[in-house]
Protein backbone atom coordinates (compact mmCIF):
# COMPACT_ATOMS: atom_id res chain seq x y z
CA UNK A 1 0.00 0.00 0.00
CA UNK A 2 2.65 2.47 0.67
CA UNK A 3 3.88 2.39 -2.38
CA UNK A 4 2.34 4.91 -4.15
CA UNK A 5 2.73 6.82 -0.93
CA UNK A 6 5.23 9.34 -1.73
CA UNK A 7 3.67 10.14 -5.42
CA UNK A 8 -0.10 10.85 -3.85
CA UNK A 9 -0.32 14.93 -3.43
CA UNK A 10 -3.12 14.63 -1.09
CA UNK A 11 -3.77 18.58 -0.88
CA UNK A 12 -5.06 18.57 -4.20
CA UNK A 13 -6.76 14.92 -4.03
CA UNK A 14 -9.09 16.62 -0.90
CA UNK A 15 -9.61 19.62 -2.94
CA UNK A 16 -10.96 17.81 -6.18
CA UNK A 17 -12.84 15.86 -3.60
CA UNK A 18 -14.58 19.13 -2.02
CA UNK A 19 -15.70 20.33 -5.45
CA UNK A 20 -16.40 16.69 -6.98
CA UNK A 21 -19.10 16.71 -3.67
CA UNK A 22 -21.02 19.90 -4.16
CA UNK A 23 -23.91 18.84 -5.62
CA UNK A 24 -24.72 16.16 -2.90
CA UNK A 25 -24.80 18.42 0.14
CA UNK A 26 -28.32 19.64 -0.26
CA UNK A 27 -29.28 16.08 -0.38
CA UNK A 28 -28.84 15.03 3.08
CA UNK A 29 -31.10 15.39 5.67
CA UNK A 30 -29.52 16.84 9.12
CA UNK A 31 -30.73 14.71 12.01
CA UNK A 32 -33.72 16.15 13.78
CA UNK A 33 -34.83 13.05 16.38
CA UNK A 34 -32.27 14.53 18.83
CA UNK A 35 -33.74 19.12 18.25
CA UNK A 36 -30.44 20.44 18.77
CA UNK A 37 -29.13 18.73 16.13
CA UNK A 38 -31.48 19.92 13.70
CA UNK A 39 -30.64 23.31 13.69
CA UNK A 40 -27.30 22.91 12.17
CA UNK A 41 -26.65 24.17 8.60
CA UNK A 42 -26.52 21.20 6.20
CA UNK A 43 -24.68 21.73 3.13
CA UNK A 44 -21.06 22.26 5.44
CA UNK A 45 -18.48 20.34 4.29
CA UNK A 46 -14.80 19.59 5.59
CA UNK A 47 -12.30 16.86 5.54
CA UNK A 48 -8.75 16.44 7.67
CA UNK A 49 -6.22 14.05 6.61
CA UNK A 50 -3.77 13.15 9.39
CA UNK A 51 -0.24 10.78 7.97
CA UNK A 52 1.15 8.60 11.11
CA UNK A 53 4.79 10.44 9.86
CA UNK A 54 3.30 13.73 11.25
CA UNK A 55 1.89 15.14 7.91
CA UNK A 56 -1.59 16.81 7.74
CA UNK A 57 -3.91 18.48 4.96
CA UNK A 58 -6.81 19.34 5.28
CA UNK A 59 -9.77 21.60 2.93
CA UNK A 60 -13.06 23.37 3.20
CA UNK A 61 -14.26 23.66 7.04
CA UNK A 62 -12.23 21.31 8.59
CA UNK A 63 -11.75 23.17 11.49
CA UNK A 64 -15.33 23.85 12.27
CA UNK A 65 -16.80 22.61 15.54
CA UNK A 66 -19.18 19.99 15.04
CA UNK A 67 -21.40 17.10 17.02
CA UNK A 68 -18.91 14.08 17.32
CA UNK A 69 -22.17 11.72 18.62
CA UNK A 70 -21.68 8.13 17.91
CA UNK A 71 -17.89 8.93 16.62
CA UNK A 72 -17.12 9.13 20.35
CA UNK A 73 -18.33 5.17 20.73
CA UNK A 74 -14.60 4.69 19.87
CA UNK A 75 -13.21 6.48 22.70
CA UNK A 76 -15.36 4.79 25.06
CA UNK A 77 -14.82 1.38 23.69
CA UNK A 78 -10.95 2.03 23.79
CA UNK A 79 -11.41 3.02 27.50
CA UNK A 80 -13.52 0.46 28.15
CA UNK A 81 -11.64 -2.70 26.16
CA UNK A 82 -7.84 -1.35 28.04
CA UNK A 83 -9.86 -1.71 31.17
CA UNK A 84 -11.51 -5.20 30.94
CA UNK A 85 -9.46 -6.45 28.31
CA UNK A 86 -11.27 -9.57 26.65
CA UNK A 87 -14.27 -9.93 29.27
CA UNK A 88 -15.53 -7.21 27.58
CA UNK A 89 -17.30 -9.90 24.83
CA UNK A 90 -18.93 -11.55 27.75
CA UNK A 91 -21.16 -7.89 27.47
CA UNK A 92 -20.90 -7.35 24.27
CA UNK A 93 -20.83 -8.67 20.97
CA UNK A 94 -18.81 -9.09 17.96
CA UNK A 95 -21.32 -9.36 14.83
CA UNK A 96 -23.17 -6.70 12.32
CA UNK A 97 -26.56 -6.07 13.71
CA UNK A 98 -27.92 -5.47 10.05
CA UNK A 99 -30.29 -3.16 11.76
CA UNK A 100 -30.68 0.86 12.49
CA UNK A 101 -28.63 2.08 15.41
CA UNK A 102 -31.19 2.77 17.66
CA UNK A 103 -33.04 -0.37 17.15
CA UNK A 104 -34.68 -2.74 20.08
CA UNK A 105 -35.37 -5.81 18.12
CA UNK A 106 -32.63 -8.07 18.51
CA UNK A 107 -32.11 -7.43 22.47
CA UNK A 108 -34.62 -9.40 23.60
CA UNK A 109 -33.70 -12.35 21.17
CA UNK A 110 -30.15 -12.13 22.49
CA UNK A 111 -31.20 -11.69 25.76
CA UNK A 112 -30.18 -8.15 26.22
CA UNK A 113 -26.39 -8.57 24.98
CA UNK A 114 -26.03 -5.88 21.96
CA UNK A 115 -24.34 -7.33 19.26
CA UNK A 116 -21.47 -4.79 19.03
CA UNK A 117 -20.50 -1.94 20.68
CA UNK A 118 -21.50 0.55 18.16
CA UNK A 119 -24.95 0.18 17.84
CA UNK A 120 -26.85 2.20 20.72
CA UNK A 121 -27.09 -0.49 22.92
CA UNK A 122 -24.10 -1.80 22.61
CA UNK A 123 -22.84 1.22 23.36
CA UNK A 124 -24.56 2.11 26.37
CA UNK A 125 -23.14 -1.35 27.84
CA UNK A 126 -19.79 0.54 27.01
CA UNK A 127 -20.74 3.37 29.08
CA UNK A 128 -21.89 1.02 31.86
CA UNK A 129 -18.18 -1.11 31.90
CA UNK A 130 -16.63 2.83 31.91
CA UNK A 131 -19.03 3.75 34.60
CA UNK A 132 -18.31 1.04 37.01
CA UNK A 133 -15.37 1.05 36.44
CA UNK A 134 -13.87 4.64 36.64
CA UNK A 135 -14.38 7.67 39.16
CA UNK A 136 -14.75 10.89 37.57
CA UNK A 137 -15.74 8.73 34.42
CA UNK A 138 -16.91 11.55 32.23
CA UNK A 139 -14.14 14.38 33.24
CA UNK A 140 -11.65 11.36 32.95
CA UNK A 141 -13.19 10.68 29.18
CA UNK A 142 -13.05 13.90 28.17
CA UNK A 143 -9.71 14.28 29.28
CA UNK A 144 -8.72 11.07 27.52
CA UNK A 145 -10.32 12.13 24.49
CA UNK A 146 -8.29 16.11 24.65
CA UNK A 147 -4.98 13.76 25.35
CA UNK A 148 -5.44 11.76 21.79
CA UNK A 149 -6.69 14.61 20.08
CA UNK A 150 -4.37 17.24 21.61
CA UNK A 151 -7.10 19.50 22.08
CA UNK A 152 -7.38 20.72 25.69
CA UNK A 153 -10.94 23.21 24.80
CA UNK A 154 -12.88 19.97 23.95
CA UNK A 155 -15.90 20.28 25.69
CA UNK A 156 -19.52 19.39 25.60
CA UNK A 157 -21.97 21.37 24.08
CA UNK A 158 -24.65 22.05 26.67
CA UNK A 159 -27.28 22.29 24.32
CA UNK A 160 -27.23 19.56 22.38
CA UNK A 161 -27.01 17.40 26.23
CA UNK A 162 -30.06 18.37 27.42
CA UNK A 163 -31.60 17.80 24.25
CA UNK A 164 -29.89 14.15 23.82
CA UNK A 165 -31.51 13.43 28.00
CA UNK A 166 -34.82 14.79 27.55
CA UNK A 167 -35.62 13.31 24.07
CA UNK A 168 -33.44 10.02 24.59
CA UNK A 169 -36.27 8.17 25.50
CA UNK A 170 -35.05 5.05 23.02
CA UNK A 171 -32.16 4.85 24.32
CA UNK A 172 -33.52 5.00 27.96
CA UNK A 173 -35.85 1.77 27.20
CA UNK A 174 -32.42 0.03 25.70
CA UNK A 175 -30.70 0.89 28.98
CA UNK A 176 -33.50 -0.38 31.05
CA UNK A 177 -34.42 -3.33 29.04
CA UNK A 178 -30.36 -4.29 29.46
CA UNK A 179 -30.38 -3.60 32.98
CA UNK A 180 -33.29 -6.19 33.21
CA UNK A 181 -31.27 -9.01 31.81
CA UNK A 182 -28.39 -7.82 34.41
CA UNK A 183 -26.04 -6.64 31.83
CA UNK A 184 -25.87 -3.27 32.95
CA UNK A 185 -24.23 -2.71 36.93
CA UNK A 186 -24.40 0.82 37.62
CA UNK A 187 -27.31 3.06 37.75
CA UNK A 188 -29.46 3.80 34.30
CA UNK A 189 -29.46 7.31 34.99
CA UNK A 190 -25.90 7.71 35.60
CA UNK A 191 -24.92 5.39 32.85
CA UNK A 192 -27.04 7.10 30.00
CA UNK A 193 -25.52 10.40 31.26
CA UNK A 194 -22.02 9.06 30.73
CA UNK A 195 -23.14 8.18 27.14
CA UNK A 196 -25.18 11.28 26.23
CA UNK A 197 -22.04 13.07 27.63
CA UNK A 198 -19.31 12.46 25.21
CA UNK A 199 -21.74 12.00 22.42
CA UNK A 200 -22.37 15.72 22.79
CA UNK A 201 -18.59 16.47 22.79
CA UNK A 202 -18.11 19.46 19.47
CA UNK A 203 -14.86 18.53 18.18
CA UNK A 204 -13.73 19.53 14.15
CA UNK A 205 -12.45 17.00 11.84
CA UNK A 206 -8.63 18.32 12.70
CA UNK A 207 -9.65 17.05 16.73
CA UNK A 208 -10.88 13.62 15.25
CA UNK A 209 -8.44 13.12 12.60
CA UNK A 210 -5.37 13.29 15.27
CA UNK A 211 -7.54 11.18 18.17
CA UNK A 212 -7.94 8.42 15.42
CA UNK A 213 -4.25 8.57 14.79
CA UNK A 214 -3.40 5.26 17.63
CA UNK A 215 -6.09 3.45 15.76
CA UNK A 216 -3.60 3.76 12.43
CA UNK A 217 -0.26 2.65 14.65
CA UNK A 218 -0.84 -0.32 16.26
CA UNK A 219 -2.41 1.46 18.96
CA UNK A 220 1.05 3.70 19.89
CA UNK A 221 -0.34 7.61 18.97
CA UNK A 222 2.61 8.52 16.98
CA UNK A 223 2.39 12.41 17.80
CA UNK A 224 2.20 11.45 21.73
CA UNK A 225 3.98 8.49 21.60
CA UNK A 226 1.70 6.70 24.63
CA UNK A 227 0.23 3.30 23.73
CA UNK A 228 -3.64 3.35 24.36
CA UNK A 229 -4.21 -0.40 23.12
CA UNK A 230 -1.80 -3.42 22.43
CA UNK A 231 -1.57 -4.39 18.80
CA UNK A 232 -3.93 -7.36 18.75
CA UNK A 233 -6.58 -5.00 20.60
CA UNK A 234 -6.28 -1.98 17.65
CA UNK A 235 -6.70 -4.65 14.94
CA UNK A 236 -9.57 -5.76 16.64
CA UNK A 237 -11.26 -2.03 17.26
CA UNK A 238 -10.25 -1.53 13.53
CA UNK A 239 -12.12 -4.80 12.59
CA UNK A 240 -15.04 -3.90 14.25
CA UNK A 241 -14.97 -0.31 12.57
CA UNK A 242 -14.73 -2.24 9.23
CA UNK A 243 -17.78 -4.70 9.94
CA UNK A 244 -20.39 -2.23 12.70
CA UNK A 245 -19.05 1.12 12.36
CA UNK A 246 -21.59 2.63 10.02
CA UNK A 247 -24.04 0.14 11.43
CA UNK A 248 -26.85 -1.70 8.53
CA UNK A 249 -25.06 0.10 6.10
CA UNK A 250 -21.79 -1.33 6.81
CA UNK A 251 -21.27 -3.71 4.08
CA UNK A 252 -22.27 -1.26 1.24
CA UNK A 253 -19.53 1.52 3.05
CA UNK A 254 -17.08 -1.07 3.02
CA UNK A 255 -18.02 -1.72 -0.86
CA UNK A 256 -17.73 1.29 -1.54
CA UNK A 257 -14.89 2.74 0.57
CA UNK A 258 -12.23 -0.18 2.19
CA UNK A 259 -11.26 1.62 5.19
CA UNK A 260 -12.76 1.25 8.87
CA UNK A 261 -14.99 3.80 9.69
CA UNK A 262 -17.04 5.46 12.89
CA UNK A 263 -19.69 7.66 11.68
CA UNK A 264 -21.73 10.22 13.95
CA UNK A 265 -25.55 11.30 13.42
CA UNK A 266 -23.40 15.12 13.63
CA UNK A 267 -22.70 14.07 10.01
CA UNK A 268 -18.60 13.76 10.93
CA UNK A 269 -17.02 10.16 9.76
CA UNK A 270 -13.57 8.91 11.17
CA UNK A 271 -11.70 6.51 9.10
CA UNK A 272 -8.17 5.13 8.76
CA UNK A 273 -5.75 3.04 7.04
CA UNK A 274 -3.35 1.18 9.47
CA UNK A 275 0.68 1.73 8.77
CA UNK A 276 -0.34 5.72 7.13
CA UNK A 277 -3.25 7.75 8.03
CA UNK A 278 -6.39 8.51 10.26
CA UNK A 279 -8.69 11.26 8.30
CA UNK A 280 -12.13 13.04 9.00
CA UNK A 281 -14.92 14.05 6.58
CA UNK A 282 -17.91 16.30 7.78
CA UNK A 283 -20.62 17.08 6.11
CA UNK A 284 -23.88 17.30 8.45
CA UNK A 285 -27.05 15.95 5.93
CA UNK A 286 -27.51 12.13 6.94
CA UNK A 287 -28.33 9.32 4.19
CA UNK A 288 -31.50 7.26 5.64
CA UNK A 289 -28.74 4.64 7.46
CA UNK A 290 -27.59 7.98 9.89
CA UNK A 291 -24.69 8.39 7.90
CA UNK A 292 -23.01 11.02 6.44
CA UNK A 293 -24.09 11.72 2.53
CA UNK A 294 -22.05 13.35 1.33
CA UNK A 295 -19.41 12.03 4.09
CA UNK A 296 -19.25 8.71 2.55
CA UNK A 297 -19.17 9.99 -0.67
CA UNK A 298 -15.90 11.74 0.00
CA UNK A 299 -14.14 8.44 1.02
CA UNK A 300 -15.47 6.45 -1.74
CA UNK A 301 -13.87 9.29 -3.60
CA UNK A 302 -10.46 9.29 -1.37
CA UNK A 303 -9.78 5.47 -1.76
CA UNK A 304 -10.97 5.63 -5.62
CA UNK A 305 -8.42 8.94 -6.49
CA UNK A 306 -5.74 7.88 -4.68
CA UNK A 307 -5.63 4.09 -5.17
CA UNK A 308 -5.23 3.18 -1.41
CA UNK A 309 -7.71 1.32 1.08
CA UNK A 310 -6.81 -1.44 3.37
CA UNK A 311 -7.45 -4.16 0.54
N1 LIG B 1 -26.24 10.07 20.66
C1 LIG B 1 -26.84 9.49 19.49
C2 LIG B 1 -27.96 8.56 19.91
O1 LIG B 1 -27.88 8.02 20.95
C3 LIG B 1 -25.78 8.77 18.70
C4 LIG B 1 -26.31 8.13 17.44
C5 LIG B 1 -25.36 8.18 16.27
O2 LIG B 1 -24.52 9.07 16.14
N2 LIG B 1 -25.56 7.27 15.35
O3 LIG B 1 -28.94 8.37 19.25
Amino acid sequence: MSRFNSEINWQSVIDEIAEEVQPLLSEGKVADYIPELGKVEGSQFGIAVHLINGDKFETGSANEKFSVQSISKVFSLTKAFSILKDDLWKRVGKEPSGNPFNSLVQLEHENGKPRNPFINAGAVVIADCVVTNTDNSLPEMINFIRELSGNKTIKMNDAVFQSEKQFGHRNAALAHFMKSYGNIDSDVDEVLDFYFGHCSLSMNCNDIARAFLFLANHGVHPINNRKYLTPSQAKRINSLLLTCGTYDAAGDFAFRVGMPGKSGVGGGIAAIIPGLLSMCVWSPGLDKYGNSLAGVKALELFTTKTGISIF
